[in-house]
């Protein structure tokens, strides 16, 4: 598959997307004022939630933790909470952060997901985008080295990050998570709060929490189905998250 692409800076993708940011960059989010949004998901250690090819791409973006007698792997991103056009957004759909924007959105139309190709139809950019500027993807394959570049240090970082977030979830309570593919938990963290659990967690790096996380589900074939794994599974959502429902309607 070969794809063109270039961007019109029509500013569609600075509106009422969740940007995930680095720790680093949830920092300085928090430090200019905005609001950061917890989205997690989790899969069992004997697979369930995971497809079998992502194992490898999932587990090193995870954090090993107990749920009841079973192992699960978290995953945790912190995102930039946009609802309607991102706070970074000026009058002519221009970024005012613009050289010290996240990561992720200097990735955009980009996937960070090795298992997701990307699908032109699926993004924000309107047909105009991709009928012009250089080469973004040649025979199935990314070309351009510094959007490469950009990916890699986005995975890294989800990698690096990710014990550390799990040691601020738990300073803050954060112990819901959902199954993957099942769906997300999400929670919006009193933002002066975060602040200081990422300075508490980055100064004094705790031991491994043993904390155990709960499952929260979409149905109760599928929490039947943890429960049977040995995980532990919520009877009543908490009131402090939403529970995101991937499963079809
Ligand atoms: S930080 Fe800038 S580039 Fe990123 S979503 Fe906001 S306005 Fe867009
Ligand atoms: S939606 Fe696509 S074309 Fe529009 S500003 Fe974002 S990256 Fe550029």
């Amino acid at each position: 598959m070969n794809t063109r692409f270039s961007c019109v800076g029509c500013g569609k993708c600075c509106n009422d997307h969740h940007v995930p940011l680095t720790l680093t960059e949830a920092r300085a989010w928090a430090a200019d004022g905005g609001q950061v949004i917890v989205l997690v998901e989790a899969f069992l250690g004997n697979g369930l939630g995971l497809p079998a090819q992502q194992r490898e791409h999932a587990e090193r973006r995870s954090c090993r933790v107990t749920s009841g007698s079973t192992e699960a792997y978290v995953a945790i991103t912190f995102a930039a909470y946009n609802v309607g056009p991102c706070r970074n957004l000026d009058e002519d759909q221009l970024c005012r952060i613009y050289e010290r924007r996240p990561l992720v959105c200097r990735i955009y139309p980009m996937e960070i997901n090795p298992h997701i190709p990307l699908n032109p139809l699926a993004k924000e950019c309107p047909p105009e985008s991709w009928e012009q500027g250089p080469q973004l993807i040649l025979g199935g394959e990314l070309v351009d080295r510094e959007l490469a570049e950009l990916i890699g240090r986005s995975r890294q970082a989800d990698r690096d990050d990710i014990h550390t977030k799990e040691a601020i979830c738990a300073l803050l309570g954060i112990r819901t998570t959902a199954l993957k593919g099942d769906g997300f938990t999400a929670y919006l963290p009193d933002i002066n709060a975060l602040a200081k659990a990422i300075d508490q967690v980055q100064a004094a790096p705790p031991a491994a929490s043993n904390q155990p996380w709960h499952f929260h589900l979409s149905g109760n074939d599928i929490a039947g189905q943890v429960q049977a794994a040995g995980a532990l599974v919520v009877s009543e959502a908490g009131l402090d998250y939403a529970f995101i429902s991937l499963r079809a309607a």
